[in-house]
Parts: C-alpha cells; sequence; structure tokens
C-alpha cells in the first residue's frame, strides 16, 4: 500500500555496496576546502568527513572572523534524524546542547477563511496513521466529488493528536510505534555542536576572510586568498558562504533563477519571547497581514518571527505588527531584520565547487526545508564521488537533481499562497491571483478541482514532486479547498467505509501511550535500534 524509503539502518547488502564504491574514489580528490562556518558548512564537512576522511581525503572548513552566519533557521523536516542517526549522534546527546524540542508538524492558522478551515495541520505520518491515512484520502477524495464527509486532516493522524496534546512524539517502552517528527533548536547552539563534532571527526578548522577567488586555464577555482594574507588551495571547494555565494555566485558567475515571480516574501523579523511550563510540539505559523509568523518551541524560549513582502510592506512596520501579536510594543526585546533571496542557483555543482546551503538558493521557511537541502545536497554529492563518476554528464545529472527538489519544494510553498480565501490586504489578495504557477502545479490544481484524485500522479511523483500523497491532500484539504458542488450529497457506502468516531477513539487510545513533552525532555530516551523508520509516501 505504501511506498516507502529507508533513511537509516543500513542493510549488509547496502554496507557492502558502499565499501565498493569507495574503492571508485577519484585519485585526484586529496583535499577538500569549505568557505563558511554557518550550519550548511559543519553539515557538510560532516557528511564529507563520514565517507572520505577514512580514504585519506583532507577537509578544511575555513570561516570569516567578521562575517556572522544568519543564525536563524530553528525548525526540522523528519529528515534530520536521518541526519544525526548517520553519524551516529544520539538525541540525549545533541538535544539538551541545542535546547531542541520535538516537533509533530506546522499548525497553520488564519491563512483559510472558509468555515471550519481557519486552522489545519500539516503532520509528519508515520507506520500508525496508515489506515486513517488511506480513509483521510478517501475522504478528500469523495468530498472533491460532492460527498458530505469529513476530510479535515486534524483528525486522521497521530502526531497532531500529540501536538494538540503537548505531548512527545516517543511512545512507551511497551508500545511497539515510533512516530516519524522533526526537531526544533537553537540555530547558533546547534552549530556549536555540529562545530565541535566536526573537529572531533577530524576537519581543520581555519578563521579568515576570504577576499578573492583565483580559477585556472579551464575556468574552475585553484585556489582561495584571505584578508589575513593565507593562500588555501584544494581539489574540491565547497561554497557555504550564505546569500553572498562567494564561489559559486561571485567566482564562477553561475546564473540564478529567481523564484520572485512565484513567492512574494523577501524579508524577515525575529524575536523571542520566554517560554512557560508546558512545552508544545509542534510550529505554528500564523497568517499575518503581509506575510505569516513562526512560533517555535525550544527549551528555554520561543523563537518568532514574520516572514513578510517588502513590497507590502516596511520593515518598521513588520516589527510593529509583529511586537503587537508578541504582546511586545512597550518592549525593548531587541528585533533582527533579515532579508532573504529566493530562488536558486542553475548549476549547484559547477566544474570543482558545490554549493550548499543560502549559496545555492533559499526558499523561503514555511515549510522549513532548508537543512534537508543541506542534507541531500552534501549526502547526494558523496553518492556521486563514490561513483567515481566527475563527468559533465554526472554534473549534468546532479544539478538536474537538485534543481528538481526546488523546484517541487517551491510549487508546494507556493499553494499555501495561492489556495489562501483571505481577502484583508493586497498581499493576500494578489497572492490569490498570483497566475506564475509551474505547469505541473497547473495540472494537479485542474485535476483536484474538476473531482479527480491526484493520490496515482502524487504517488508516481509525476506531479507534485518532493512531497508525499498525504501532505498535498492535508494542504488541499486542511485549506479547504473542494469544488462547489451545490449541496453536499451524503456519502454512499462505498464513499465512507469508517465513521469519524471509530477513527478519533483509534487515535485517542493510541495517544494515550506518548507522554508529556516537557517530560520526556527532561529525560530523552536512547534511539531504538532495529526499527528503521521509514517516510510514507502514500
Ligand atoms: C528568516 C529565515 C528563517 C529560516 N528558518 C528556517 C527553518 O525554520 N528551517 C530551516 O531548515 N532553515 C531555515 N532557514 C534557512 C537556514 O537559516 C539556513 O539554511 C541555514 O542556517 C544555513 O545557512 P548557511 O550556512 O548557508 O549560511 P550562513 O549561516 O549565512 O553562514 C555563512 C558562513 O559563511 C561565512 N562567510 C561569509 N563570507 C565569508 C568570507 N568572505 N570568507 C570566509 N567565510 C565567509 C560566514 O562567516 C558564515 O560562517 C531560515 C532562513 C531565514 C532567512
Amino acid at each position: 500500500m505504501s511506498d516507502t524509503a529507508t533513511v537509516y539502518n543500513l542493510t549488509p547488502e547496502e554496507s557492502m555496496r558502499r565499501t565498493a564504491l569507495k574503492s571508485a574514489l577519484p585519485p585526484t580528490l586529496r583535499r577538500v576546502l569549505i568557505v563558511g562556518g554557518g550550519t550548511a558548512g559543519w553539515m557538510t564537512a560532516l557528511i564529507l568527513a563520514r565517507s572520505l576522511t577514512e580514504l585519506g581525503v583532507e577537509i578544511t572548513l575555513v570561516e570569516s572572523p567578521t562575517v556572522g552566519i544568519i543564525g536563524v533557521g530553528e525548525g526540522s523536516t523528519p529528515w534530520l534524524r536521518g541526519f544525526f542517526d548517520s553519524l551516529d549522534i544520539e538525541e540525549s546527546e545533541w538535544m539538551p546542547e541545542c535546547h531542541a524540542t520535538y516537533k509533530c508538524g506546522i499548525t497553520f492558522d488564519g491563512w483559510s477563511t472558509k468555515p471550519g478551515c481557519e486552522s489545519y495541520f500539516h503532520p509528519f505520518a508515520s507506520m500508525l496513521d496508515n489506515l486513517t491515512m488511506t480513509q483521510f484520502v478517501r475522504n478528500s477524495d469523495a468530498k472533491i466529488r460532492g460527498a458530505d464527509v469529513c476530510a479535515d486532516p486534524d483528525r486522521f493522524f497521530i502526531a497532531a493528536r500529540l501536538a494538540a496534546k503537548q505531548l512527545a512524539p516517543k511512545p512507551a517502552e511497551h508500545f511497539p510505534f515510533d512516530v516519524w517528527h522533526g526537531y526544533h533548536f537553537d540555530a547558533v547552539l546547534l552549530g556549536q555542536f555540529l562545530h565541535k563534532k566536526a573537529l572531533q571527526r577530524g576537519v581543520r578548522y581555519e578563521t579568515a576572510h576570504v577576499t578573492h577567488a583565483s580559477l585556472n586555464e579551464q575556468g574552475a577555482i585553484a585556489s582561495v586568498s584571505t584578508r589575513e594574507g593565507i593562500t588555501l588551495s584544494a581539489d574540491l571547494f565547497v561554497d557555504c558562504t550564505g546569500f553572498a555565494g562567494l564561489l559559486i555566485s561571485q567566482a564562477l558567475k553561475t546564473p540564478y533563477v529567481s523564484f520572485a515571480e512565484n513567492l512574494f516574501n523577501d524579508a524577515a523579523v525575529a524575536m523571542p519571547t520566554p517560554i512557560g511550563a508546558a512545552i508544545p510540539s509542534e510550529t505554528v505559523s500564523t497568517a499575518m497581514r503581509h506575510g505569516w509568523a513562526w512560533k517555535i518551541p525550544l527549551t528555554q524560549r520561543f523563537g518568532n518571527g514574520y516572514v513578510y513582502s517588502s513590497k507590502f510592506c516596511s520593515a518598521d512596520q513588520a516589527e510593529t505588527e509583529l511586537r503587537q501579536r508578541l504582546g511586545l510594543l512597550e518592549s525593548d526585546t531587541p528585533a533582527r531584520h533579515l532579508k532573504m533571496k529566493i530562488g536558486r542557483v542553475t548549476q549547484h555543482w559547477n566544474k570543482n565547487c558545490l554549493a550548499v546551503g543560502l549559496s545555492q538558493g533559499f526558499i523561503e521557511p514555511l515549510e522549513a526545508t532548508a537543512l534537508l537541502f543541506i542534507q541531500q545536497t552534501a549526502s547526494v554529492f558523496v553518492d556521486f564521488l563514490l561513483r567515481g563518476d566527475l563527468s559533465e554528464a554526472a554534473q549534468g545529472r546532479f544539478n538536474a537533481h537538485v534543481n528538481d527538489h526546488f523546484e517541487g519544494t517551491r510549487d508546494y510553498i507556493v499553494t499555501h499562497y495561492k489556495t489562501n480565501s483571505r481577502t484583508d490586504t493586497e498581499y493576500w489578495r494578489a497572492n490569490a491571483a498570483n497566475l506564475n504557477l509551474s505547469e505541473p502545479l497547473k495540472q494537479l490544481l485542474s485535476l483536484w478541482m474538476s473531482g479527480n484524485s491526484i493520490a496515482p500522479h502524487v504517488r508516481k511523483q509525476s506531479l507534485g514532486r518532493g512531497y508525499p500523497v498525504f501532505s498535498w491532500y492535508s494542504i488541499m484539504s486542511g485549506m479547504g479547498i473542494f469544488p462547489d458542488p451545490g449541496a453536499l450529497h451524503a456519502p454512499t457506502s462505498e464513499e465512507q467505509t469508517f465513521g469519524i468516531a471509530e477513527i478519533d477513539n483509534l487515535l485517542e487510545r493510541s495517544a494515550a501511550n506518548y507522554r508529556d513533552h516537557r517530560e520526556v525532555l527532561s529525560r530523552i530516551p536512547p534511539r531504538r535500534r532495529g526499527q528503521s523508520l521509514q517516510v510514507y509516501f502514500w
């Protein structure tokens, strides 16, 4: 019933395959230089070190003493769990150091004005949701054809139930169902933790401000020079310099594709608030006048921010609106203002340079996907390296793969805006009226609005790429987007096989096996070994 992707726990065959692949590493690759020490730089260093250090490849990271890291980015998808697991780093080690909490999903508040849809939850789906998720998709398909059934995502997923009750997605010992979850964390502390780990795993570290990159006759990077008078050469350069894109954009002049026509937000303002005794296990994303506000619970504070479009509102207006919302109008809590560049480079791997993180591109943080891009770009690149294929054709395949991931994610984020039904400001009206949609997104929306199931297309990933079936159904049904059939008809027996009361009952009994979030955070359990976590694409 479900197509799944195993994230960790390598089989013996996979281990052997990797060993064989390692012998294919090109002999010309002896030194890697990563420029930039934000989350992207340190995650990439650890991913490269995991496979390359034992093969004798030297990895150095150089970071400017004067340019700081962006210091935001406090939510993740469930894939981050695979990152730590693959490095054999236990939650009990990294989470307390980074003030981290568990994340069951995201509540979207105020994005829709349709009755009953003013708030909905985008869950991370799990094994436990197999039956109810199927029913959710069936009900949604029935509702687009005019049946009067419940298609509210909040009613079908264990993650929604856990978040509503502020429970941690960690089952009691006797309950054998792990729940798929992401994390919230302090971005600065995470950077420091990864830095420490990377040094322990053999990554070298230099503090110096890179001022110039020299190119060789083939136009590849030969070395970089620093303000401190050092010249650093390498066989492979990794650009993790954030929005500056020092190597990939400034030195190699890689063309850039802007997503500004699709996604209007280009700025953010952030400020913390204190956290109380209870710690929520979800991110809340609330629609504001000219964008949306995040509320992210950490063990020591809430992280808050307002992502907005500078075309529709000034930085001052955004700060005032956020302060008002947080009750901080009279407070001297400092606000951080940030600019965002939304889009991607055309080649993430160009000549001997790989761009990872904000330097390769950024889609605004609505679904907290940036760390996943970092993880996937670096991991897939290592797979290419270990296959020994550094040809132009391989670069082309790699870049097409990463670009596809960017476009798919962009389309999913665009859908949040396109399907909004707010009319209170020009910002929301312009988003709903925006016709700059990709062809695959137009096809998906048109299928749905003509009463046809999108599930077979998304399952094959021919439409809705990058997101699973349940995510597409959560957003469309959650926002209350249904063709208008006039009056709804009573469901036929085929259209409704389970009653919502039975589903409620099942989820309620399952939720009883999970404990209070704060309590679990005070004593984080060890990873359950032998259980391979799976991402559900149903
Ligand atoms: C408002 C906002 C909210 C976000 N929320 C999320 C979220 O919830 N989830 C998520 O996954 N992501 C989120 N992100 C994205 C996330 O913050 C970034 O993807 C992540 O922090 C990685 O950044 P980076 O390492 O690429 O860049 P940066 O953190 O900017 O690091 C750049 C590094 O390059 C170095 N550098 C720069 N110039 C030079 C030079 N000349 N010489 C040497 N070194 C140099 C700097 O010193 C620094 O170490 C958010 C981003 C924004 C803007």
